[in-house]
């Protein structure tokens, strides 16, 4: 099915447009640089430029894909998890465009979607099932179980707190380095000493992992990174941010894929998808593919831009529904900040 998916759950306004699994068009306009100045993106704002950007991105990527809106069979959009307000005017468009122009609308989870990106990798093979997901972004740390991206996606923890990239983030003010910190603490770390600073790895001992649960927290990384940086100013002593932030970074890799790997071998599963923003840091991937080796865990890397927040994601996860035939959603749906996982699909017509 020729499917075009609209994402607004943060600050990229994503339209995305695919048959089947076949990319044909991944429009993303970012308001980033709109958040810049405030260290973190402001909700009011994400909202204004999701609603100035989403008809030049609709427009844009239609002529990407060589398609006009009457050819479409679908109509896909992300109800949540994410921002309220910027959620809102996605669902909106969508219903809109939907009633519009008589067509099916299906309403699908961001953090699905963020999975349903590999499929739409056409070098990488099919997706085997069951497969560990680990995803890290700005707003999301979560490892899932995926039996099945269109029925059966457990979770098997998530940040208590601070998600991931929100982390690095943080400590990158603390640094006095620019927003978004991800890149510029990958920058710093390119000249520091991994090892020189032992920062606490939060809820990583094998009792945090005894009973199942996979839950991260990052805010006492970074409170420790913090107090570490507090007291040599007091004492007068230059910070070391390459080592600082080279210490840090190596702290989050490690927790994130020793996490990943124990809950592989738990539920022995060798498969390992990585999803989200955070996968951006090479270090990350790296760490990530010499132990899974190590392990015998195969992983899958979606190529950045479709780890990132896109559309095509969303147009993709909404084409496996129709595919394995799954009815529209009702427009009784609207945006929901904190949709769980196992909702993959919201508001199915039960009637239609
Ligand atoms: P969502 O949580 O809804 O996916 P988001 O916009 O916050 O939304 P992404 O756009 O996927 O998430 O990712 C942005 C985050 O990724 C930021 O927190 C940024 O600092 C982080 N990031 C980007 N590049 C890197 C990097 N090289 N290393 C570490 N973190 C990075
Ligand atoms: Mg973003
Ligand atoms: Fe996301």
């Amino acid at each position: 099915p020729l499917v075009l998916g609209i994402e607004t759950s943060c600050d990229e306004t994503g339209i995305g447009i695919v048959r089947g699994r076949q990319l044909l068009s991944n429009t993303i306009a970012s308001s980033m640089d709109e958040h810049a100045r405030y260290g973190g993106v402001v909700p009011e704002v994400a909202a204004r430029a999701h609603l100035e950007a989403l008809q030049p991105s609709i427009d844009t990527a239609l002529a990407e894909a060589g398609v006009t809106l009457a050819d479409l069979d679908a109509v896909a959009v992300t109800s949540g998890p994410g921002l309220a307000g910027a959620l809102m005017v996605g669902v909106g468009a969508a219903k809109g465009l939907a009633v519009a122009l008589d067509k099916p609308l299906y309403a699908v989870n961001h953090l699905v979607g963020h999975i349903a990106a590999d499929i739409l990798d056409a070098d990488a093979g099919e997706l085997e099932y069951p497969t560990v997901a680990l995803l890290v972004s700005g707003g999301h740390t979560s490892l899932l179980l995926v039996r099945d991206l269109t029925s059966d996606v457990e979770l098997l923890g998530e940040t208590m707190d601070d998600a991931a990239g929100e982390a690095f983030d943080k400590v990158a003010r603390l640094l006095k380095l620019p927003y978004p910190g991800g890149p510029e603490i990958d920058r710093a770390a390119a000249d520091g000493d991994p090892t020189a600073i032992r920062f606490p790895r939060g809820l990583s001992r094998a009792s945090d992992m005894a009973s199942h649960r996979y839950d991260f927290s990052f805010s006492g990384l970074k409170t420790a990174v913090a107090r570490w940086v507090e007291q040599h100013e007091a004492a007068g002593q230059p910070v070391p941010v390459a080592d600082v932030a080279a210490s840090f970074r190596e702290a989050v890799v490690d927790v994130l894929v020793t996490k990943a790997l124990d809950a592989c071998a738990r539920h022995g599963v060798p498969r390992l998808l990585l999803g989200g923003g955070v996968i951006a840091n090479k270090r990350l991937r790296d760490v990530a593919l010499e132990r899974a080796a190590a392990a015998g865990v195969a992983v899958r890397i979606p190529p950045l831009r479709l780890c990132t927040d896109n559309g095509a994601m969303i147009a993709a996860l909404a084409a496996e529904l129709i595919s394995s035939g799954r009815r529209p959603s009702t427009l009784a749906f609207g945006a929901d900040s904190t949709l769980p996982v196992t909702e993959i699909q919201v508001a199915e017509d039960a009637d239609a």
